[in-house]
């Protein structure tokens, strides 16, 4: 095995294959980890986890050597747990997202993604109590051990979570900061204008404010758009403003060695470019117009 971080993407998991197909996909793609979200990413539909193939799922992850722990689930992005503006809302997102770590917890997963959100008008110091509500509500009574991962957002209209700022400010109000932590995007902190040709400077800066040891997830995406554009468009890897050379690099980053890294780059037409990419970020050598080629 080599020494870089776990490295795989995001992977569909829908009827009738479910978990057992994405583990395959998983193996065939070379992926030693994998992100998914339980249904659609853009619903709350979700089939009865008892229909999901799990076990058929783990006995392919254990003959390619992957431990469910170090996948990843993502919750649907239509969950809003930084405002209340409509209770009914809010109260959807906690009870939705307690079900989500239940059913992480009966893949064995141990990180979920979670968009913060948006404050809809009211600002972040209102979204912050919010999402702390949200968060405490969701952890009471909690028994499993999976961490809600938020994800650091481009701040696209009226998104939260856009700096470490907002997390230092989070972290001390909530109840068990313990079972929290945070899902780095590349593409996201690009677009909300970090700049990762100095990432060092950047983990150094999140590591003074909130500490390293609260990343558990790092999305490794290029950008369709220039460092500060606020816009959330994901590119292939090297074909994007971020480049490979410096995507590269944040893979090689000793500081985060211990994080599964997750590709969500879009797809060639009907083609997953994720063999491709993860081929050349573990080996570091880019190849020019690769998507070409697909
Ligand atoms: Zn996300």
């Amino acid at each position: 095995m080599s020494d870089l971080p776990l490295l795989g993407s995001h992977l569909p998991m829908s009827a009738p294959g479910y978990f057992a197909i994405a583990c395959e996909l998983a193996k065939t793609l070379g992926e030693d980890t994998f992100m998914f979200y339980t249904g659609a990413p853009q619903n709350s539909v979700r089939a009865d986890i008892a229909k999901m193939r799990i076990e058929e799922g783990m006995k392919i992850l254990d003959a390619v050597g992957i431990s469910p722990s170090s996948l990843v689930i993502h919750a649907p992005y239509i969950v809003n747990p930084a405002s209340r503006r409509k209770e009914e809302n809010f109260q959807f997102a906690i009870a939705f997202l307690k079900q989500e770590l239940a059913r992480a917890n009966a893949f064995g997963v141990k990180n979920i993604v979670v968009h913060p959100g948006s404050h809809l008008g009211d600002g972040e110091d209102y979204a912050l109590d919010c999402l702390a509500d949200a968060i405490d509500a969701i952890l009471e009574g909690d028994q499993t051990d999976v961490a809600i991962c938020l994800e650091t957002m481009a701040g696209k209209g009226k998104e939260v979570g856009t700096s470490f700022d907002f997390y230092a400010s989070l972290f001390p109000r909530l109840s068990r900061p313990e079972r929290v932590g945070l899902c780095l995007d590349t593409c996201h902190l690009n677009d909300a204008g970090y700049d990762l040709t100095h990432f060092d400077e950047v983990l150094a800066e999140l590591d003074f404010k909130i500490g390293l040891q609260k990343v558990k997830v790092v999305h490794l995406n290029d950008s369709k758009f220039e460092r500060g554009s606020h816009k959330d468009r994901h590119e292939n890897i090297g074909y994007g403003t971020i480049g490979f050379d410096v995507l590269s690099k944040i893979y090689r980053n000793p500081n985060l060695k211990g994080v599964p890294f997750v590709l969500e780059t879009p797809w060639i037409d009907d083609v997953m470019p994720y063999q491709q990419e993860i081929e050349m970020l573990r080996s570091g050598v880019y190849v020019p117009s690769w998507r070409e080629s697909l």
